[in-house]
């Protein structure tokens, strides 16, 4: 691996007149990239911004030959570092590559660029009727090659799956150079082992993906959100439980915990009575016809919770779902700084594993920001804090530590979807021999060690 400090003036001669104005060397522009949204930085060399994939593939030949580093980045909304260089190299931003190529409504595929903003995908397939079903929360920030990349999960998962469960084709440029291509838009493909998937959730460490194809379903006519509220973490998890034994399977199920209801609280309007000490929030679609059945047989299941109100339709379930997207901004009233964890359990341990978190965080002085995907088991664990206290810095870093060391005593992932990047320590999770194997798959890929080094495995 590289251990150069910049480039020399050769090197920065090489790339700005092979590349010209797709590199930049500009103090200012290097600066905006040496971060992403875990505010962890390193050093930018430069930055690269390729216009089609031959010409990425000049420039990995270019970048193993002079053994320079390279780290990859769509929208640098990562929240574990994925795109922080670890060590001084060249950022390629994928965001100059981000054409639909195709949205086909016979063969129910997309064919894009990975730049292309998840939100704008998902709406220029809505207009043909289809539908792209992955929904991180983040999805108006984020590009599709970010999501598959990270393998992101969100809203919809517990009905629809994640990230992966629509990838049918890859297009990346490997180290050294090579443009390869696995799978394609056949929804059904076992030729050979699914290198596609493989690169599904690779962090950007195998090679840089430059198209793909993914999976489509028709476009769901409606849906409905319930929220509702519970006296207690344990009454809301046992009205979920019910939903789930009466066969309803709704597209979305989140929680909140009370230090999110307090957050809520303080930063704004909320609808529910001080009684109310977690909240659950549905969501359900299907056809115009269905779902007001289907909303009725959810909100029977219901019947216990302190109070509840609903929207049908995206209009009316706005005004619910603005409640949800509150939290983040809304925590940093408990302290400017933030460590964020999206660990997942297995579905059944979910209740034990939160009254655990909240245990470790309360025995440390700290107050858990628990919520998530509970129909997944995926809980955003967040601690907020002031970095400039070193005492409440070094008790959030302990709770920080017990809360991962707790997620595997009960069977659990560090993360659910945002990744390992560079902040997770994966030794804790996965066995030695076990990492030696990735490691050994990243070596084909990557034999000299200059993609994305520092990440994920
Ligand atoms: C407020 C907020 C809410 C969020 N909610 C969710 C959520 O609900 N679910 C969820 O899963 N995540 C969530 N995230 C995390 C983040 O949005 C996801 O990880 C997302 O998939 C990253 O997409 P991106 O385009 O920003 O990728 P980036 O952050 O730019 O990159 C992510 C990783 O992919 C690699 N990469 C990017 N593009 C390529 C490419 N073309 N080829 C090879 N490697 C590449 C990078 O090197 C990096 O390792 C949230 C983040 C924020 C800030």
């Amino acid at each position: 691996m590289s251990t150069r400090t910049s480039l020399s003036d050769e090197q920065g001669r090489f790339l700005a007149d092979t590349f010209g104005d797709a590199i930049s060397l500009a103090p200012e522009v290097l600066r905006v990239y040496a971060s992403d949204a875990s505010l962890k930085t390193g050093t930018v060399l430069a930055v690269y911004r390729p216009r089609n994939a031959e010409e990425l593939s000049r420039f990995m030949r270019w970048a193993q030959q002079e053994n320079v580093t390279v780290h990859p980045r769509g929208r640098g909304t990562s929240l574990s570092g994925g795109c922080v260089p670890t060590v001084p190299g060249i950022v390629v931003s994928m965001l100059g590559m981000d054409r639909i190529i195709e949205i086909s409504d016979t063969d129910f595929v997309a064919v894009v660029e990975p730049g292309v903003n998840t939100a704008d995908l998902q709406a220029e397939c809505a207009k043909k009727g289809l539908f792209y079903p992955p929904d991180p929360a983040s999805s108006k920030a984020t590009s599709v090659g970010g999501n598959v990349m990270t393998c992101a999960g969100g809203l919809r998962a517990v009905k629809y799956g994640v990230t992966r469960d629509y990838v049918l084709g890859v297009e990346a440029v490997l180290p050294g150079g090579d443009i390869v291509r696995f799978g394609g838009r056949c929804h059904k493909d076992v030729m050979g082992l699914d290198m596609a998937r493989l690169f599904v959730g690779s962090e950007g460490t195998l090679g840089i993906v430059t198209k793909l194809c993914l999976k489509l379903l028709p476009l769901p006519e409606l849906s409905a959100s319930v929220l509702a509220g519970y006296a207690s973490l344990d009454d809301a998890m046992q009205s979920m439980a019910r939903v789930f034994r009466a066969g309803i399977l709704p597209c979305a199920v989140e929680f909140m915990n009370e230090t999110v209801l307090e957050v809520l609280t303080r930063t704004g309007e909320v609808p529910w009575p001080d009684t109310v000490r977690s909240l659950l929030l549905f969501q359900i679609d299907g056809s115009s016809d269905s779902v007001p059945h289907d909303m009725e047989r959810l909100c029977r299941q219901l019947d216990d919770a302190l109070w509840r109100i609903q929207g049908l339709g995206r209009e009316e379930e706005a005004r619910l779902w603005a409640i949800r997207r509150r939290i983040s901004a809304g925590s940093y009233v408990l302290g400017p700084d933030r460590i964020g964890g999206d660990m997942a359990v297995p579905r059944g341990s979910l209740l034990a594993a939160l009254r655990r978190f909240e245990e470790i965080a309360h025995a440390n002085g700290k107050r858990l920001i628990g919520f998530g995907h509970a129909g997944d088991g995926n809980i955003h664990a967040n601690l907020h804090y002031d970095a400039s206290d070193p005492d409440d810095a070094a008790r959030t870093q302990r709770t920080h530590r017990e809360l991962d060391r707790a997620v595997l005593e009960f069977g659990g992932s560090l993360s659910g979807e945002h990744g390992a990047g560079c902040l997770k320590d994966v030794s804790l999770q996965i066995p030695p021999r076990e990492r030696e194997l990735m490691q050994a798959v990243r070596r084909v890929f990557d034999p000299t060690g200059i993609l994305n080094p520092g990440k994920a495995y």
